[in-house]
């Protein structure tokens, strides 16, 4: 038999992720009125599965609901977070939760239209660790967060989406976002982290997305977490960025300048593995069983 096309849950019930047609006057499609999350699930030993920080995913999402005017439960999208896990038989998996805005009207106000969360879950290829991505620093600046809050709302990506399109039109593999100070903010879907003489440093900025993969390994590594300039990132000994997605991934070089070390990144990414994996016991809280 023909495989079961990917379920998603939607408002309430199971329908096939790709088939449902939003209305062409779906608000969130015309301003991008819609708040999301980006969560990974994570195969364990025992034959089990877990997420990893769900209630901080989704506590942020809320914030971003919240601020947007969409109605948000996060005990619901919680139970629909491991419902779809289980309906789609996904254990390895990223997890996508999305809220928006429908119809009723196309207006700026929040409010007249109907408003739907959806949770769609996809299975993750367990990657080898390549020989890193290529940074090229972006042009574009990072929406200021006296513009718009660091949150996951839907129309705040354009602006990655922007520096992604020019950092790979110039041939590299992400885009480094720094400020007009020449402080750097982070990368189109991932936070920086530096090593120089054996120290971590998470760099910090007000306009770069507040990650939980940046803040389990400051809890990990017990890193600095401070402002760095583009300057000094370039002088590091070496770079990693880090996300749900991206988990911790080397950096091989900024713009023409290259990072030969990875030996501190390496180990970081080692042991988030563990941490994710449920290997770690300390860290048990950060996992819900699905
Ligand atoms: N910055 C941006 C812009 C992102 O989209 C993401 C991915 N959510 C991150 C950083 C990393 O955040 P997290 O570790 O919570 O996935």
């Amino acid at each position: 038999t023909a495989p079961r096309a990917l379920q998603a849950w939607l408002d309430g019930a199971f329908v096939d992720a790709d088939s449902p047609q939003s209305p062409v006057t779906t608000h969130a499609m015309h301003y991008g009125s819609s708040v999301f999350e980006g969560i990974r699930s994570y195969a364990l030993d025992d034959g089990g599965a877990a997420v990893f920080r769900l209630p901080e995913h989704l506590e942020r999402m809320r914030k971003g609901a919240e601020l947007l005017g969409i109605r948000f439960d996060v005990e619901q999208a919680s139970e629909a977070t491991l419902a779809t896990l289980r309906r789609n038989g996904h254990r390895d998996a990223y997890i996508r939760p999305l809220a928006w805005c429908g119809t009723g009207s196309i207006g700026l106000d929040v409010g007249p239209q109907s408003q739907h969360l959806m949770v769609a879950t996809f299975p993750t290829l367990v990657h080898i660790g390549g020989e890193g991505a290529r940074l090229a620093v972006s042009s574009w600046r990072r929406n200021p967060a006296t513009s718009l809050p660091p949150l996951k709302l839907g129309g705040a990506y354009i602006n990655s989406i922007l520096a992604k399109h020019e950092a790979k039109r110039r041939g590299f593999d992400e885009a480094l976002f720094t400020d007009t100070d020449g402080y750097v903010v982070e990368c189109t879907g991932a936070n920086v982290f530096m090593v120089r003489d054996g120290r971590i440093t998470a760099v910090e900025h007000r306009d770069a997305l507040p990650g939980v993969t940046r803040d389990t390994l400051l809890k990990l590594t017990g890193a600095e977490s401070r402002a760095v300039t583009l300057d000094e990132l370039k002088q590091a000994d070496e770079v990693f960025i880090v996300g749900t997605a991206a988990e911790v991934a080397r950096i091989a070089g900024i713009e023409e300048r290259r990072f030969e070390a990875d030996r501190v990144g390496r180990d970081v990414a080692a042991l988030y593995q563990r941490v994710v994996h449920g290997e770690e016991a300390r860290r048990a809280e950060w996992l819900t069983h699905v």
